[in-house]
């Protein structure tokens, strides 16, 4: 991974973005590689090919918040602009909307919920700060790296 000095990371840091990144995609933020979740919603205790601790993530509620504003900001324009100018019989918006609503927030839930425990792990909230600690000096070249 290539690292932009002038943004002020220590050299083979991983961004906050990129973190969020692999976390949406379902890797592991430290390493990117797969299988951050060990079912839909559950994140595994450690990444799988790293072993980096995941099991300090407080995602919480806050996924569930981010995939209704998403999916609301979608949607509600759609579904004005549908029913103000085809009018589909009323039928056909009680089945579309609320399977288009089931359908795009379970598309959106784990990504989301990925990219926050991401997000957490580049920040080092909750039980993530000495990870992130260790990162930095190791980033720093404060303490030599393992193997
Ligand atoms: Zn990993």
């Amino acid at each position: 991974m290539q690292n932009n000095p002038a943004q002020g990371r220590a050299p083979g840091a991983v961004s906050t973005f990129e973190a969020m990144k692999r976390g949406f995609s379902g890797c592991c933020p430290h390493c990117g590689e797969g299988g951050m979740f060990r079912a839909f919603l559950k994140v595994a205790d450690e990444g799988p090919g790293c072993g980096e601790a995941l099991h300090h993530h407080q995602a919480d509620d806050f996924p569930a918040y981010v995939v209704i504003v998403i999916v609301g900001h979608i949607l509600v324009p759609l579904v004005l602009l549908v029913e103000t100018h085809i009018a589909p019989p009323f039928w056909v918006g009680m089945t579309l909307w609320p399977a288009a609503v089931i359908a795009l927030s379970l598309a959106l839930i784990q990504p989301v919920k990925g990219a926050i425990v991401g997000l957490q792990w580049a920040l080092g909230m909750h039980g993530f700060d000495q990870a992130k600690k260790e990162r930095d000096a190791l980033a720093a070249g404060l303490v030599p790296a393992a193997e």
